[in-house]
């Protein structure tokens, strides 16, 4: 089966999650299934190429499940982007809109040295707005984002149209 066809097979859709009118696409039958499982770490890993990246950061929480096994096969550490007050150390934080209210991300502020190669890892893009603070966060610290994957693009939201010309691939679109 080719992978983009696995992909779709292995994402649930669940109405009214988390809320009353929300199609939330619930990727964890992907991950209990290690064929579409490793076929999706390979696919970003050979998308960019092995040893061109420095660090993989991950976004709470479903971002930290892609990018750490992506981490590991490309020979590259790994950096957590978390909500606000998880993490132990000095950070930068970023806060944006949600659909009601607000969100606010933080990440260590030493956690890249400076002009490191950065690549975001996540596993939906839905508006844009999570992937554009976690850029944001990523720049402040002097690291450079060279790239955005992510597993699945929600395009009827145009999340790409709040990333600039920051180069997204996404392995699937909806
Ligand atoms: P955005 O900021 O609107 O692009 O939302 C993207 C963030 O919300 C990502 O970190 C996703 O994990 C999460 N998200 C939004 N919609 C969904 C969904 O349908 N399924 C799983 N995660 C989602």
């Amino acid at each position: 089966m080719d992978l983009e066809k696995l992909i779709h097979d292995r994402i649930r859709d669940v109405p009214d999650y988390p809320k009353p009118g929300v199609l939330f696409k619930d990727i964890t039958p992907l991950l209990a299934d290690h064929v579409a499982f490793a076929g999706v770490v390979d696919a970003i890993v050979n998308h960019h190429g092995r040893g061109t990246i420095d660090k993989i950061v991950g976004i709470e929480a479903r971002g930290f499940i892609l990018a750490a096994p992506v981490a590991y096969h490309f020979g590259a550490g790994f950096v957590p982007v978390r909500k606000k007050g998880k993490l132990p150390a000095r950070t930068y934080e970023e806060t944006y809109d949600l659909e009601y209210g607000t969100e606010t991300i933080e990440v260590h502020a030493d956690a890249f040295g400076p002009g490191e190669r950065v690549l975001i890892v996540d596993d939906v893009l839905a508006t844009g707005g999570t992937a554009r603070a976690a850029a944001e966060l990523v720049g402040r610290t002097g690291a450079q984002v060279v790239g955005l994957s992510v597993l699945l693009e929600l395009s009827f939201l145009r999340g790409r149209d709040r990333l600039g010309d920051l180069d997204v691939h996404t392995l699937v679109t909806v």
